[in-house]
Order: C-alpha cells, then structure tokens, then sequence
C-alpha cells in the first residue's frame, strides 16, 4: 500500500482515504453501483474503472455496472480487458445507484449526459490524478502526484482488503503502463515500479498485454498514420523559438482507411519525438468543424494551461480540449498561447 506513503501534500489526505473506505466499504451485496470513466476512454480510464469494479465483485458487490459518456465504442485492444462484461452503454446506466464512482475524470464537462447521475446520488467518489481536477465529488481521491489514477485506485482497494489477483492486475497494469507512457516518463517513480512489482507478481505477462495493447494495429491504421504524419507542420519560432510541431486528421481520412477514431490516438507520439520541436499538437476532427486537439510538451510549455484556457485540461506535458473552426485556426490559437505558459 504505497499509496499511503505517497500521499502526503497535495495527495490524499487521511480523512479522504476514510471517507471512501466508509461509503465503498459499506456497501451491502445488492446495493446498484455504478462505475463511469471518461470519454474517449483510455487504458488508465478503462484500466483503473475495470480492475476496481473487478475488486468490487471479489468484496461482494452483485449489481455492478461501468460504462463511459458517448458513443458505446471500446478501441478493439481493450475489449479483451477482464471486466470488460462490466460495460454498458451510457442509456443504461443505473438510473439511481447507490453510490457513483468515477475514474480519471478531471471535470464534470468529461461526463457528458451522466452527471445526471450525480445530484440524486446517495455518495459519489472521484478517483483521479488530474492537477485540474475541479473535485465535483463529495469524496474526492485527487492525487496529482499519481502516475496514473490506477495507483489511487490500488491504494482505495487496498484500503477495502481486497486482495489482488491476475485479472485485477492486468486491468491496473493496463492503466500503468498506459499513463507512463510504459514506464518511460518522469512521473515512473520508485512507487510506481514498485506497483508494477506487486502487479507483476499476480503471474501476469507484460510482454504479451503490451504487444496486444501498444503494438498491434491494422495495416490500414499504419497506412493513415503515414498520410497524417506526412502532413505534419514545424513551426522553429514558436513556444519563445522552442518550437512547435503539429499535424491533422479529418473524418473524411479516418473513411479512406476503414479507420475508427481511436487508431488515432497514439499519432502524437511520433508527432512528439520531433526533435527541433518542444511542442507537439494533433488536431483530430470529431464532428463538422470540431476537433479533438492533443497538446503534448517537453518542458518548455505549461499545455495544461493553454488547454485549460481553451475549455480543456490534463497534465502540465499531456493536455487536451475541444477545438473550433479549421485545423490552422485551431493551431494558431494554440500558438498564441503558448508564449504565456512558458515554464
Ligand atoms: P490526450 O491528448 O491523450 O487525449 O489527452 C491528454 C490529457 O489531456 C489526458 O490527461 C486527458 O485527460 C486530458 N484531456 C484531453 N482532452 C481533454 C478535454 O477536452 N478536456 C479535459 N478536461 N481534459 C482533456
Ligand atoms: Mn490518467
């Protein structure tokens, strides 16, 4: 139970970790529970919101169910995760559970049509490690500290007793090695390798979960990255001659290939290994003129700022909001800002 040790300023405080045990811990085996992750979800959302409603059923919970805002689609690598029997499409949530849990969701704006939910609901408890996180629980877990709101998640079910096994592991794995990037970024910390070790040992294989998550995709998702990564822009003089690199995906692009929208979700890392730039955007259309924009730095830019001004949020190097207009438009705008979050 590292989490406890990790918690101190600006991590979880004690009466937080009380007050969730006493609301989870003290539900009765037919109380409705209602898991919800974030849109778009990634493997930390679906990874954390799965192992731990893994662990609720291993406590004795009987009518659990997880879903997500938006269209009722799982990127194809996740629909294998254990617990994946948990999910159901957003019109099916509980209408009135008992209790509300809500993984790696830094807003309410992040729910969509499910904050519903919340006014009536007898608890509801935020897990998450978002610094922006506005805290719109009345339990709140926020723990920016936190690699991955998997780690807060292993502290709570800790916490509960709940003992982990391989299919809890591999959800909590998932979510680990997905928000560090697979143990690459500054935030893989001591504690985060040591989880890994705790996860690790519940006998499940890295090297296949990572093959079947990170690096399996289809030939025509290869092929559409070419295009877009051909497209990409430098820009040597913006974020103050730090640079700034960025590129486009239309929906029209995504039909070309046969594509889902998901297979675009990892372009920004090749976007980002762009060595003359420090920032990295991909610019990925969701609807007429609306965009998903994916804001990635080195360290010379605060983008959780510049996403946060722009009605978005995320981490202070990996950081997202909703875009308007063109995609050069929605890239100036970007550009404009960033020179006032300079770090
Ligand atoms: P990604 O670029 O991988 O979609 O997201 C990077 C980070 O920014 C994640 O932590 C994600 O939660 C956050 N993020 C992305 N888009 C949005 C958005 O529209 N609103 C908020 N609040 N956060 C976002
Ligand atoms: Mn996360």
């Amino acid at each position: 139970m590292t989490a406890s040790s990790d918690a101190a300023p600006g991590g979880v405080t004690d009466q937080e970790w009380a007050a969730a045990v006493e609301a989870v811990g003290g539900l009765a085996a037919d109380d409705e529970v209602q898991l919800i992750c974030h849109v778009s979800p990634d493997g930390d959302a679906l990874g954390s919101m799965l192992g731990f409603g893994l662990g609720l059923r291993r406590l004795g919970c009987t009518r659990l169910r997880a879903t997500f805002p938006g269209e009722f689609e799982l990127p194809e690598p996740y629909q294998g995760l254990p617990g994946a029997d948990l999910l159901v499409p957003e019109a099916e949530a509980f209408s009135a559970p008992r209790i509300v849990l809500i993984f790696d969701v830094a807003a309410e704006s992040r729910l969509g049509g499910l904050v519903r939910l919340l006014p009536a609901a007898p608890a509801v408890v935020v897990l998450d490690h978002h610094a922006s996180n506005t805290r719109f629980g009345r339990v709140n877990l926020v723990d920016p500290r936190a690699a991955a709101t998997s780690v807060v998640a292993e502290g709570l079910l800790g916490r509960l007793g709940v003992e982990l096994d391989a299919e809890i592991a591999e959800c909590l794995y998932v979510a680990l090695a997905t928000d560090t990037g697979s143990f690459k970024f500054d935030m893989t910390t001591p504690g985060v390798h040591e989880m890994a070790a705790r996860l690790l040992a519940t006998g499940i294989r890295p090297g296949e979960i990572s093959r079947r998550i990170f690096d399996t995709r289809p030939f025509g998702a290869v092929k559409l990255a070419g295009e877009v990564l051909g497209r990409a822009a430098l820009d040597p003089t913006a974020a103050g001659g730090r640079g700034m690199v960025w590129t486009w995906a239309t929906l029209a692009d995504l039909e070309r290939y046969g594509q889902r929208p998901y297979v675009l979700d990892t372009l920004i890392d090749p976007v980002r290994s762009v060595a003359e730039a420090d920032v990295a955007v991909v610019v990925k259309e969701i609807g007429p003129g609306e965009w998903a924009v994916s804001l990635r730095s080195k360290g010379a830019v605060d983008v959780s700022g510049v996403a946060v001004a722009l009605g978005g949020g995320g981490h202070r190097l990996a950081a997202g909001f909703t875009g308007h207009g063109t995609p050069g438009e929605v890239v100036v705008t970007v550009r404009e800002l960033l020179n006032s979050h300079l770090l």
